[in-house]
């Protein structure tokens, strides 16, 4: 009896052992960010770890101990990128099960650990963010997060002087959408929707800086992801004027094709697409691997907050009129989905201070229309209907303290190859405003001729 007792011991023994040995990572990933970097453990299933840092001799460490887990990937062909992580290896486990990785960092960070379940044909996730200032990372800045509607000024943002304030350029914030473990949208021919909206995003941005009273700032800059409400906190600490998030659609049939503009309704969407563009942002944010949106589920919390401020009718207001300008002007480049800006309840466009919308360049989903997003010359005519389209609106309502709103009226002086519709069309006035402000009798223009625009 004794002995079968023990036998049976030993057995149970072995199998828990083989158990939790079986857990495995197979893959490690760093996407540095300009305010973070994120080093990913892919696992064969959900981790059991332990960690600690090691602040007292340097370099400064963070150690992770997972636990019943083999390590199947060759960190020594891991290549190394962004500032604060310079090394990546193992060192002696606390047991034969286990493996310990070490992280060697250029100094102290605010390191957020969680995990992320399978999602699409991503497996398991340890996710490690590194984040260089504490209060950038999520959870100890709550307050911060929802009171989106209140500007702040990021630390490394000076404040606007005085000077500066009195002509000041329009601001836009561009935000390429998805990126990183998010791919967006896939093309038939493998095309993700990431890539092509940061190409977009990159044109855009060199257009509109390279307008005098614009300037341009791209919230993701590279391969990797950032939370919605970032996105828009993001925005807000650049004090934009309008936020510009760029997307390509998709649909389940590969007939649909078109751009389209999208504005903040109270409201969940009452089309289809709408529907399914507001679940694939709440699905983005899982496979982006943003920890509150699967600890906490909290489905229009980011709306029921934002709707307390009234000034959100007008920010929805200025939205929907600034979309209308920038469809007329990708109409004239690209063929049009919808017409109309259309409504979704989507985060990415709740401030209350930001005229923000978002726009679908086109259908990834139809294998010409991917053909064509992927061509320079394409990505190049849309950033530049969407920069006219913006254009447009802010001649028409240029906010205060801003170069556009100062100078009401404006001397040009014309070029080679450039006629009163041109001009018109840019300065977004009309060939008979400045025909009559000129006393012009024809539309004759000679180069070097001075014209006075309207505004
Ligand atoms: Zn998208």
């Amino acid at each position: 009896m004794k002995k079968l007792l023990f036998a049976c011991t030993v057995f149970w023994l072995v199998a828990a052992t083989q158990a939790v040995a079986a857990n495995a990572i197979n893959a490690v990933r760093i996407q540095p960010s300009p305010d973070k970097t994120r080093v990913v453990f892919d696992l064969s299933s959900a981790p059991e770890y332990s960690y600690f840092t090691i602040y007292e001799v340097k370099p400064d460490r963070l150690v992770i101990d997972f636990n019943g887990t083999r390590l199947n990937t060759d960190l020594s062909q891991l290549e190394l990128r962004g500032k604060r992580v310079t090394k990546i290896r193992t060192s002696t486990p606390k047991d034969s099960q286990s493996t310990r990785i070490v992280l060697e960092l250029t100094g102290r960070f605010t390191a957020n650990i969680f995990e992320l379940g399978p999602q699409g044909s991503i497996s398991d996730r340890l996710v490690i963010d590194l984040y260089d200032q504490a209060n950038d990372a999520p959870g100890e800045n709550a307050a911060r997060e929802t009171s989106a509607a209140t500007p702040q000024r990021s630390s490394n943002q000076p404040a606007r002087t005085v000077d500066e304030l009195a002509q000041r350029k329009v601001v836009i914030a561009i935000d390429a959408g998805h990126g990183g473990d998010d791919p967006g949208s896939i093309g038939p021919s493998g095309t993700y929707e990431k890539d092509v909206v940061l190409r977009v995003s990159r044109a855009l941005a060199d257009i509109i800086n390279a307008d005098p009273d614009m300037e341009a700032h791209l919230i993701r800059t590279g391969d990797y992801y950032v939370a919605h409400k970032r996105r828009v906190r993001k925005a807000e600490q650049l004090q934009a004027d309008m936020l510009i998030s760029v997307h390509a659609d998709a649909f389940t049939t590969p007939q649909p094709r078109g751009g389209s503009v999208w504005v903040l309704s109270t409201r969940r969407a009452t089309t289809e697409q709408g529907r399914l563009l507001e679940d694939k942002e709440r699905f983005s944010e899982l496979l982006g691997g943003v920890e509150e949106s699967v600890r906490n589920d909290d489905d229009n919390g980011y709306l029921a907050r934002a709707f307390v401020d009234m000034r959100m009718n007008d920010a929805m207001a200025r939205g929907f009129e600034a979309a209308e300008d920038v469809i007329a002007a990708m109409k004239r480049v690209t063929r049009m989905h919808k017409t109309k800006p259309q409504h979704a309840s989507l985060a990415v466009l709740t401030s209350a201070n930001i005229t923000s919308m978002l726009v679908e360049i086109g259908f990834i989903s139809n294998p010409q229309e991917e053909k064509l997003l992927l061509s320079n010359k394409h990505q190049q005519q849309i950033a530049r209907a969407i920069y006219q389209g913006a254009r447009d609106y802010f001649m028409r309502r240029p906010p205060d303290g801003t170069s556009i709103a100062s100078n009401r009226m404006i001397i040009h002086t014309v070029k080679s190859g450039e006629s009163l519709s041109v001009l018109a069309q840019r300065y977004g006035t009309t060939v008979k405003a400045i025909k009559e402000r000129n006393q012009l009798r024809s539309n004759m223009l000679r180069i070097g001729q001075q014209l006075e625009i309207p505004r």
